[in-house]
Parts: structure tokens; C-alpha cells; sequence
């Protein structure tokens, strides 16, 4: 079963409305689409904006579902270099930009228990999702981290910090909560985001003109992706 996970209605709507043999089941206030997309077993959940509610929600998909593949769709605050609008934008891993135990002497981002700063997709599948990306757009494709956290940045000058601290490509607010529970779970995942905004002082009126088609970008691609996993089943 893949699982998919978008935080946002506009994320998550188009995938819904292609699923067939559809069942839903409602679970701490979450509704879960279980069906078919491209014919392939999916699970599809709107999470909520967050890393809360998105942990919540990929350890439903792990325990209810059995999910051995999540993948996270969505929009996302561009940071790297040349990386603009309506790019998009595969993960090569998460990073949670917000965990912070540097007045205890650990490095910036390191999440205790897990002991790493960086936790890496499934290469397997930032290799698909950027091949698949490639082949569906005309725009840049870019592969690197992306860095999560509950804020929405807004400012040059929090974006240039997160930059600087994990050389990161994205700012988004669920993919390293999705990965660090996919980390735990032994369950492979790759995160997906279209670009919204440069995550600068104008975000928030980019964010609202462009969110919309930024989602749609990511949910079409993942409409390209689910048979591609779906087909390499087996080597990762
Ligand atoms: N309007 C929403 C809030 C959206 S927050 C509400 O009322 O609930 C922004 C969402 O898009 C988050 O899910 C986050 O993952 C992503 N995102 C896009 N641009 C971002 C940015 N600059 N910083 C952080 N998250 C961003």
C-alpha cells in the first residue's frame, strides 16, 4: 500500500477525486481514502498544516494500513539557490530546521533519539520522482533538503539562516515530521513539492496566487509516480 499525504485540501483534492473502490475511514479526526489510483492500492489523507498533525498522520498510515511507501505531496517556500516559482523540487532528505538543543552543545537540527541531522529519502525514490518530473515539466527540477518546521518563513533574513544552517532548497512544515515517523517505522518515503513562494517578504501574496497551481503541479506528478513505484516494487 502506498500511503500519500498532502497537508492541504488543493494538495490532496485532485488525487481524491481519481481514486477508485473507494473506502473511508475517519481516525483521530483525519479522514483516510483507501483505493485504487492508476489502479495501485494507495491511502490518501489530507494531514493538516504542520508537524504534529502530519506525525499523526503518517503513523495512522503505518499502523492501519501497513503502508510501505509514504509520500509527501505539496508547495513549498523555495530557498536554494536559482530555485523559483513553479519549480519543483524532489527530496534527497528532510531535515527539521526547528529542533533545536544547541544551548545543550548539539548541532543545529540534530533530532535526539534519531541522532542524525539529516534524514535521507529512499534514494530509489528521489530517483523516480526526479526522473518522473523531468519527463512531465518543462521547469527546473532540483534535488536536495528540504527543511521543515511549524512556522510559515517569511523573511529574508529566517530563510537565509535556514540556508546557511542545512544548505537546504525548500522550506515546508510536514515533510521532516512525515520523515522522522517513516524513519521509526522502517518505511520508505520520498517527499514531492511544488514551489509556492520564495519564502521572502512578499510570500505571503505569492503564497496565496500560487499555492493552488503549485498543488496541482505536485498531485499530477504523483499521478506519474504511483506506477512508477508501483513497477520497482522490490528493489528498495
Ligand atoms: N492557509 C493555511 C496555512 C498554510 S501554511 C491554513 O490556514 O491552514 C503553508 C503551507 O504550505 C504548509 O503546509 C507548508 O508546508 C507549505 N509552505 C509553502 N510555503 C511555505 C513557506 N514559505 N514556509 C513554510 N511553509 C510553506
Amino acid at each position: 500500500m502506498i500511503g500519500i499525504i498532502g497537508a492541504m485540501d488543493m494538495e490532496v483534492d485532485g488525487l481524491k477525486e481519481q481514486m477508485s473502490s473507494v473506502d473511508i475511514q475517519t481516525v483521530s479526526g483525519m479522514d483516510f481514502y483507501q483505493g485504487l489510483l492508476c489502479g495501485v492500492p494507495c491511502v490518501v489523507a489530507r494531514c493538516g498544516v504542520g508537524k504534529v498533525n502530519a506525525a499523526m498522520c503518517a503513523q495512522t498510515m503505518a499502523l492501519q494500513y501497513q503502508t510501505s511507501v509514504i509520500v509527501n505531496t505539496g508547495v513549498a517556500g523555495g530557498i536554494g539557490k536559482g530555485v523559483r516559482v513553479g519549480d519543483v523540487v524532489i527530496s534527497s532528505g528532510l531535515v527539521e530546521h526547528d529542533f533545536d538543543l544547541t544551548d545543550l552543545g548539539e548541532e543545529k537540527g540534530l533530532v535526539s533519539g534519531i541522532g542524525q541531522v539529516v534524514i535521507p529519502a529512499t534514494p530509489v525514490l528521489t530517483e523516480l520522482a526526479a526522473e518522473k518530473a523531468k519527463e512531465t515539466y518543462g521547469g527546473a527540477i532540483h534535488v536536495g533538503i528540504i527543511a521543515t518546521g511549524d512556522q510559515f518563513i517569511g523573511s529574508s533574513e529566517k530563510l537565509q539562516e535556514i540556508k546557511r544552517s542545512f544548505d537546504a532548497m525548500a522550506c515546508e512544515m510536514e515533510g521532516g515530521a512525515i520523515a522522522h515517523v517513516c524513519y521509526l517505522n522502517d518505511i520508505d518515503f520520498v517527499v514531492i513539492r511544488a514551489i509556492s513562494d520564495n519564502a521572502d517578504e512578499k510570500a505571503d501574496i505569492t503564497f496565496d496566487q500560487f499555492a493552488p497551481i503549485a498543488a496541482k503541479k505536485s498531485t499530477d506528478l504523483m499521478m506519474q509516480l504511483i506506477p512508477a513505484i508501483n513497477a520497482q516494487r522490490g528493489s528498495f
